[in-house]
C-alpha cells in the first residue's frame, strides 16, 4: 500500500501555535525536487475537540481564505479549549492560479475524495484529508463560495443525512454558524465530494456558499468571520456564548431547484438573487450572441421559491447552472 507523501513542518499536536506548511513533493519541468507547499496553522491549548477549517477547496473562492488568514493570525493557544487546524487554501495550486480546479492536474478537488496517496497533485491532497486531518478532527468546517461563475445568497449549509442524532448535530453546527441564510441541502453531484467523505466519518460537518463572482465583499468576509468564531464556540473550543445572528432556514427538496441553460449567449437576468417567484415566472432570458432580430430562449421557474443561487458571468453555456431556486423553511 502506498503512503501518502504530504508531511507537515510543523507539530499538529504540541500545545501552542505554530505556522508552517504541509509539503507535498512535486517532481517537475522546473523543479525537479520540488514541493508544493499548502499554508497551515495549528493552533493547540487545553484539553477539548479539535476543529478542522479550510478554504480554498477551489481556488476562485474568497471568503474562506480571508477569514482562515485572519483566525491564523488571532487565534491564541491560551483563549481555547482543544486544537484548531487551519488549512486556507486547502487546493494551493487551484488558488495561486484564481481557478476552480488545479492547473496542476485539471482535477476539481471536491469531486477527488476519497483521493489516492499515489495519484495526482490533488488526489494526494485529498487523500492526506481523507486518512490524516480529517480523522483527527471532531468538527469541519470548508468555505466555499460560487466563484468565477456563480454567486450565492451567503448561508451556510448542513446535508440531508440518514444518521437522526448525526444529521441534527450538523444542523445544530449550521445553525450556530450564524449565516443570514441557512439552508439544508441534498447534493446532486456527490460523487468524490469532501463533503460526503467528512460525513461518512461521522464528523459534525458545516459547509458554506457565501457570495461569489470570484470575489468577496467586507460583508461576506463579515459573515465568514464571525461563522468561525461562532462554531468555535459551539463545540466548546471557545469559551463564551454564540454571537446570536437572526437566519433564514431554506431548502432544496428536489431536484427542480436547479435551473439550467437550455441555450447558449448573452444572459439577461429578469430576477435577481433574493427575489421571491412563482412557478412559471419568467427568471431570465438568454439572447443570441451572434444576431440581432431573433427572439431570447426564456427561462421560467420550475418551482415557487427564493433566488438563491445565479450564474454569473454575462455569457452562459448551454448546460450552464442558471438558478437555483430555495424553498423558504426546513
Ligand atoms: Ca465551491
Amino acid at each position: 500500500m502506498s503512503v501518502n507523501p504530504i508531511t507537515p513542518t510543523i507539530s499538529l499536536t504540541e500545545a501552542g501555535k505554530r505556522h508552517g506548511f504541509l509539503r507535498l513533493p512535486y517532481s517537475r519541468n522546473d523543479s525537479a525536487w520540488g514541493s508544493i507547499m499548502l499554508p497551515l496553522t495549528v493552533v493547540v491549548g487545553g484539553a477539548g475537540p479539535t476543529a478542522l477549517y479550510t478554504g480554498g477547496n477551489h481556488g476562485d473562492e474568497y471568503e474562506g481564505p480571508i477569514a482562515l488568514q485572519h483566525l491564523a493570525a488571532e487565534l491564541r493557544p491560551e483563549d481555547i479549549s482543544g486544537r484548531v487546524i487551519i488549512v486556507p487554501y486547502m487546493n494551493y495550486p487551484a488558488f495561486r492560479a484564481g481557478t476552480r480546479v488545479s492547473p496542476v492536474d485539471g482535477m476539481n478537488l471536491n469531486r477527488s475524495f476519497p483521493g489516492r496517496p499515489d495519484g495526482t497533485a490533488t488526489q494526494k491532497i485529498a487523500d492526506y484529508f481523507q486518512n490524516v486531518l480529517v480523522p483527527m478532527a471532531d468538527l469541519v468546517l470548508d468555505y466555499h463560495s460560487g466563484g468565477k461563475t456563480l454567486d450565492f445568497l451567503p448561508f451556510a449549509c448542513a446535508h440531508e443525512l440518514d444518521d437522526p442524532a448525526h444529521h441534527a448535530a450538523c444542523i445544530a453546527a449550521m445553525e450556530a454558524f450564524g449565516a443570514p441564510y441557512s439552508l439544508r441541502l441534498r447534493e446532486i453531484d456527490n460523487v468524490g465530494m469532501y463533503d460526503s467523505a467528512v460525513e461518512a466519518q461521522g464528523r459534525l460537518f458545516v459547509t458554506t456558499e457565501l457570495g461569489g463572482g470570484g470575489t468577496a465583499t467586507a460583508k461576506s468576509v463579515a459573515i465568514a468571520r464571525r461563522g468561525a468564531l461562532n462554531l468555535l464556540r459551539h463545540i466548546k473550543i471557545l469559551p463564551g456564548e454564540v454571537e446570536p445572528a437572526p437566519s433564514v432556514t431554506l431548502s432544496m427538496p428536489g431536484d427542480d431547484c436547479y435551473h439550467f441553460a437550455g441555450a447558449e449567449g448573452l444572459f439577461e437576468p429578469v430576477r435577481d438573487m433574493g427575489d421571491q417567484v412563482e412557478k412559471g415566472d419568467l427568471i431570465a432570458r438568454i439572447w443570441p450572441s451572434d444576431r440581432t432580430g431573433a427572439a431570447p430562449a426564456e427561462q421560467h421557474a420550475q418551482r415557487s421559491g427564493l433566488i438563491a443561487a445565479r450564474h454569473f458571468p454575462g455569457l452562459i453555456q448551454m448546460g450552464d447552472c442558471l438558478a437555483v431556486i430555495a424553498e423558504r423553511g426546513a
